[in-house]
C-alpha cells in the first residue's frame, strides 16, 4: 500500500537537496563557528552565508536574523524578549485568539508576570477586525503579535494593514510566519513587520531550527544565558549544518513558488470536486480567498473525527484533525471554536495539507478512501 502524506502543515519531509547541503557540516566542516582557528572560521563563513540567504528571503539584512531552535523559540523570544525589555514603556500586548500556542502560551506566561494581554476575536472566516485592533490599542501597548497564516485553516491575517495601523504608535509588530514562509512572498519592509518568526521544518528544512527576524535597533532580553552568540540574543553554539539545510530549503521553497501555488489550488479543487461528486456532505472552514493554497480544512458533519482519522490511516492516508481528545470526548480546537463556537462543525474538522511529493493521483486516492470510510462509518449512505 502506498502511503499518502497530507499533513505538511504539521511537518514536512526534508528536501533531498537540503539534506545534501547539510552533510559537509556534520563530517568535514565541523568547527565551532566561534573558534578562531581555520575549522571555526570555515564554519563561521558557512553560517554567515546561510544567514544571508535567510535574510534575503524576507528582505532583511544578515545581522537582523537570530537563529533559534525553531518556531516556538522564535515566537517566545520575540514576545517575551521584547516585553521584558520594554516594560518601562507599558505592560500591554495584543494578539489574537487563533494564534499558535507558541504565541498564546508566551502571552500567558507574561500575564503571570503582570502584563495585560488583549486577545482579539476572529470572525467565522478566521480573520481579526482591524477596527477592533485599533480600539484595543492603548498608551500602554508595546507589542502586537498576529500570525501571517493559521496552521489549522491556512487563513491569512491582514498583517500589512495591521502593521500600517500601528505606524504612529509606539508598539512593535511581530508576526508568526511559520506556516506562511516558503508559501508566500514575504518582505518585512513592504509589510511593515518588526519581528518575524520562522521554522525550517515547515518548508522542507530540518526539524529543530528556525529564526527570528528582528528589525535593526530593536533590543530584546534573551531567553537563554550563556555565550555571546547571535549578538547576545541567543546563547549556545549554532548548528552550521541545520542553518545550511534551512537556507537551502528556503531557497528551494521560493523557487517556482507561484507555480507550486497554482498546482496546490488544483489539488484542492480536485479533492473538493470528487467529494461533491461522491455526494459527501462537507463544509470548508476559513476565508475563501485570504488563505494559503496548501491547507484545506474541511468539516464532515455527523462524522466522529477520531474514527475518521483512524480509518483514513488504515487506508494509508495521513491527515490531522483540528480537535483534541480530552478524557474520551472530542473537543474542537481553539481555532475552530473561535470561528464557529463549540459546534459540530468544529468537532468534525479534518486538515488536509499538501507539499513536496503531493500529486493529483493522491487527491483521487484520498477522495476515494474518504468515500469508502464515510460509507463504512454510515455518515455517507
Ligand atoms: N507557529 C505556527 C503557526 C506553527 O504552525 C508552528 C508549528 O507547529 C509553530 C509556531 C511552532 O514551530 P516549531 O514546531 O518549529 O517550534
Amino acid at each position: 500500500m502506498e502511503r499518502i502524506y497530507l499533513d505538511h502543515a504539521a511537518t514536512t519531509p526534508v528536501h533531498p537537496k537540503a539534506a545534501e547541503a547539510m552533510m559537509p557540516y556534520f563530517t568535514s566542516v565541523y568547527g565551532n563557528p566561534s573558534s578562531t582557528h581555520h575549522f571555526g572560521r570555515e564554519s563561521k563563513a558557512a553560517l554567515q552565508q546561510s544567514r544571508k540567504v535567510l535574510a534575503e528571503a524576507v528582505g532583511a539584512s544578515a545581522d537582523e536574523i537570530v537563529l533559534t531552535a525553531g518556531g516556538t523559540e522564535a515566537d517566545n523570544l520575540a514576545i517575551m524578549g521584547y516585553a521584558r525589555r520594554h516594560q518601562h514603556l507599558g505592560r500591554h500586548l495584543i494578539t489574537a485568539v487563533t494564534e499558535h500556542h507558541g504565541v498564546l502560551h508566551a502571552c500567558g506566561a507574561l500575564e503571570k508576570e503582570g502584563f495585560r494581554v488583549t486577545y482579539l476575536d476572529v470572525d467565522s472566516e478566521g480573520r481579526i477586525s482591524l477596527e477592533e485592533l485599533k480600539q484595543a490599542l492603548t498608551d500602554e501597548t508595546i507589542l502586537v503579535s498576529l500570525m501571517t497564516a493559521n496552521n489549522e485553516t491556512g487563513v491569512l491575517q491582514p498583517v500589512q494593514e495591521a502593521a500600517a495601523l500601528l505606524k504612529e504608535h509606539q508598539t512593535v509588530f511581530h508576526t508568526d510566519a511559520v506556516q506562511a514562509l516558503g508559501k508566500r512572498r514575504l518582505n518585512v519592509t513592504e509589510l511593515g513587520i518588526d519581528m518575524l518568526a520562522a521554522s525550517a521544518h515547515k518548508f522542507n528544512g530540518p526539524n529543530g531550527t528556525g529564526f527570528l527576524y528582528v528589525r535593526k535597533g530593536i533590543q530584546l532580553d534573551p531567553l537563554l544565558y550563556g555565550g555571546s552568540q547571535e549578538r547576545k540574543r541567543r546563547a549556545g553554539t549554532e548548528s552550521t549544518a541545520l542553518a545550511a539545510g534551512m537556507a537551502e530549503a528556503l531557497r528551494l521553497a521560493l523557487e517556482n513558488m507561484e507555480q507550486k501555488q497554482l498546482e496546490q489550488e488544483r489539488f484542492r479543487h480536485l479533492l473538493l470536486t470528487h467529494l461533491e461528486q461522491g455526494g459527501v456532505e462537507f463544509v470548508v472552514n476559513g476565508h475563501r480567498h485570504e488563505r494559503l493554497s496548501n491547507v484545506l480544512n474541511i468539516s464532515f458533519p455527523g462524522a466522529n473525527v477520531e474514527q475518521l482519522l483512524m480509518n483514513l490511516d488504515l487506508e494509508g492516508i495521513a491527515v490531522s484533525s483540528g480537535s483534541a481528545c480530552t478524557a474520551g470526548s472530542i473537543e474542537a480546537s481553539h481555532v475552530l471554536t473561535a470561528m464557529h463556537g463549540d459546534s459540530e462543525r468544529g468537532r468534525s474538522a479534518v486538515r488536509f495539507s499538501f507539499g513536496l511529493g503531493t500529486t493529483e493521483a493522491h487527491m483521487e486516492q484520498t477522495a476515494a478512501a474518504l468515500l469508502r470510510v464515510l460509507q463504512r462509518m454510515k455518515v455517507l449512505h
